[in-house]
């Protein structure tokens, strides 16, 4: 979900990478929960979510559907995210000792958080006529949003809890540009165009099953580019 919020109104006006020092430590979270409630559908889940949720609950994307996610309009694009629970407004995998009743399968935002990501693109190289570009993000650290005073100094790589991070950093970018570009693509089109390109996505990335035992990067690299080809968009800068 792009946000249009200037990064020095809500960050400490620094760009982070993988191997940096942030202070996002908030002491194991003792007794708070606040980032677990009251996120409307700003949790977005991407396939990487899917396949940790569904492989490690054992629930098929159509059983998660049922109560813990739901889908929503993302800039153009239906897409999964956490379902706040009607009247309390809180993460329906919240449990009852206020603590993430799924933490080993938790969504990547879920990781990442007091982080977020902010994504840039400049081009190949100073002066080039040729117009490509380099697609990146790196990490800034949201001030306003987590109450621990004292945060502790983490690297970013640990933070983030994620095994392989340079792989799950390609996945990461070539998620959110394929987005943007399937966006662009289907800006001038049909309604009846647009919901069907949606389902495809829909089906393809998230409804179809993920085989736990293999590789998910692989996976999903074999599928985004089945997507590209039918979708007709480009290949990454
Ligand atoms: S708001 Fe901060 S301390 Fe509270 S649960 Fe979220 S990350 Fe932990
Ligand atoms: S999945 Fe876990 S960490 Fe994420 S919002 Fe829900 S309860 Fe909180």
């Amino acid at each position: 979900m792009k946000r249009q919020v200037s990064l020095e109104e809500i960050s400490d006006g620094r760009l982070y990478s993988k191997n940096d020092m942030v202070k996002a430590g908030c002491g194991g979270c003792k007794g708070c929960s606040d980032c677990c409630s009251g996120m409307g559908n700003s949790v977005i889940l991407d396939p990487l979510d899917i396949y940790r949720l569904t492989t490690g609950l054992g629930l098929g994307f159509e059983a998660l559907m049922a109560d813990k996610i739901e889908l929503n309009v993302v800039d153009g694009i239906i897409l999964p995210n956490l379902k706040m629970s009607s009247g309390s407004e809180t993460c329906a995998f919240l449990n009852r000792e206020g603590r993430c009743s799924i933490h080993p399968w938790r969504p990547g935002i879920c990781r990442l958080f007091p982080l977020g990501r902010y994504y840039e693109t400049r081009p190949v190289s100073e002066g080039s006529r040729s117009g490509a570009q380099v697609r990146s993000f790196r990490y800034f650290l949201q001030v306003h949003e987590c109450p621990v005073v004292h945060k502790t100094k983490v690297k970013v790589e640990k933070w983030i809890d994620t095994p392989n991070v340079s792989r799950y950093e390609k996945f990461v970018n070539d998620w959110h540009y394929f987005l943007e570009d399937v966006q662009e693509r289907l800006e001038q089109e049909a309604d009846d165009v647009v919901k069907n390109a949606n389902l495809f996505l829909l089906k393809l990335f998230y409804i179809r099953p993920y085989d736990g035992g293999a590789d998910f990067y692989a996976q999903f690299e074999e599928r985004l580019t089945q997507a590209r080809e039918v979708l007709e968009v480009g290949v990454l800068y």
